[in-house]
């Protein structure tokens, strides 16, 4: 097995797999409120992601995120996720959804062997959620939850996505931290990253991890921040022993230089960085017949040409070519 290493000796391991760009939300944060969809026939099929996602695992990686846009609208997505299932090596299957559709299908995606499920809440509020989804999907999300747990997603297994945006939900921070304590949910917030679809990001709107932690930690003491190799959140854990929360500061403290990851967008572009300009093509070859070999050189290729590091805090920072619910986060 001959693995996919960069030039600063990093491994590909970890491929976050977006099966479409489209969502029932509109999140200020992700994308526009009128996108552009990508081309239906531009979608790869399950058999061709399984393709993709197979010959990866023949080059070490060995860990799947499922994502978007909502994966949850893709028709029958457990059964893709039996189907990545199937592939020898991979050793956990994960999935990031808004949690809207898992009332129809936490069960069926628990069968399918699906390991982990992160579901994004960023306020409790109605009118805040109403605000940053620009849905009214409070008690939808919920909902969501509680029907992953029902299905058997508890524990390590069901993790919950904060993102958290100056002016929004900033002052939600310990709330939301109380209710997940209380909840016994495994939290990580998360950064804004200039990502987003209606290109509002500015340093204004951020709030940095040092803050989030800080408004934490006057309601809930905290121990010392560990973050493993590859991780992207650093985990705080609560002194009094009730649980720990993850905070990602994709932004503020970067976390490239052990970077395990690499992406498929829905169309079949291969990005070895969220914040890369653009991907390599791959649905082109797929559908011209190219050989798995043929498909594993390109992605080989596009590995080694991997960037040490995103420059978003660099005035000449450039944003990739598409918004995140594109790129898939
Ligand atoms: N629709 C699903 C969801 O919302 O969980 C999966 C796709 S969404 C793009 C994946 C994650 O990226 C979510 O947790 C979302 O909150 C986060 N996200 C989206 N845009 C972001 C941004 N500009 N900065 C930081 N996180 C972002
Ligand atoms: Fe949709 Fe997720 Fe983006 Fe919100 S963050 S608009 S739910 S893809």
């Amino acid at each position: 097995m001959n693995a996919w290493v960069d030039n600063f000796g990093r491994t590909a391991r970890k491929l976050r797999i977006s099966v479409t760009d489209r969502c029932n939300l509109r999140c200020v944060y992700c994308m526009p409120e009128h996108p552009v969809w990508m081309p239906k026939k531009e979608i790869l099929t399950f058999e061709e992601l399984t393709r993709i996602a197979s010959i990866a695992a023949r080059h070490g990686v060995d860990r799947l995120r499922v994502t978007g846009g909502e994966p949850l609208l893709r028709k029958d997505l457990s059964v893709f996720i039996n189907m990545l299932k199937g592939i020898a090596g991979i050793r956990e299957i994960a999935l990031t959804t808004n949690g809207l559709l898992l009332p129809q299908q936490a069960r069926a995606l628990y069968a399918a062997g699906l390991d982990r499920v992160t579901v994004s809440v960023d306020s409790l509020h109605r009118e805040r959620v109403l605000k940053l989804a620009r849905r009214d999907v409070r008690d939808g999300v919920l909902a969501g939850i509680e029907a992953a747990r029902a299905a058997g997603f508890e524990g390590e297994r069901l993790k919950i996505n904060v993102v958290v945006m100056r002016g929004r939900n900033e002052e939600e921070v310990g709330d939301i931290t109380a209710w997940a304590r209380e909840q016994n949910l495994h939290l990580r917030f998360i950064e804004f990253m200039p990502l987003e679809g209606d290109k509002i990001w500015s340093r204004s709107l951020l709030v940095p991890a040092e803050e989030i932690i800080s408004r934490v930690k006057e309601r809930f003491p905290l121990n010392v921040g560990v973050r493993k190799p590859g991780e992207t959140a650093e985990t705080y854990s609560f002194i009094d022993g009730k649980g720990s929360i993850g905070v990602i500061a994709s932004v503020t403290q970067a976390f490239c230089g052990d970077c395990d990851r690499v992406r498929i967008t829905a169309d079949g572009g291969f990005r070895t960085c969220l914040f890369a300009a653009s991907g390599t093509d791959l649905r082109g070859p797929l559908r011209s017949g190219v050989s798995d070999e043929g498909l594993a050189e390109y992605m080989k290729m596009a590995v080694s040409r991997k960037n040490r590091g995103h420059l978003v805090s660099d005035p000449a920072f450039q944003r990739p070519d598409l918004a995140m619910n594109a790129i898939g986060g």
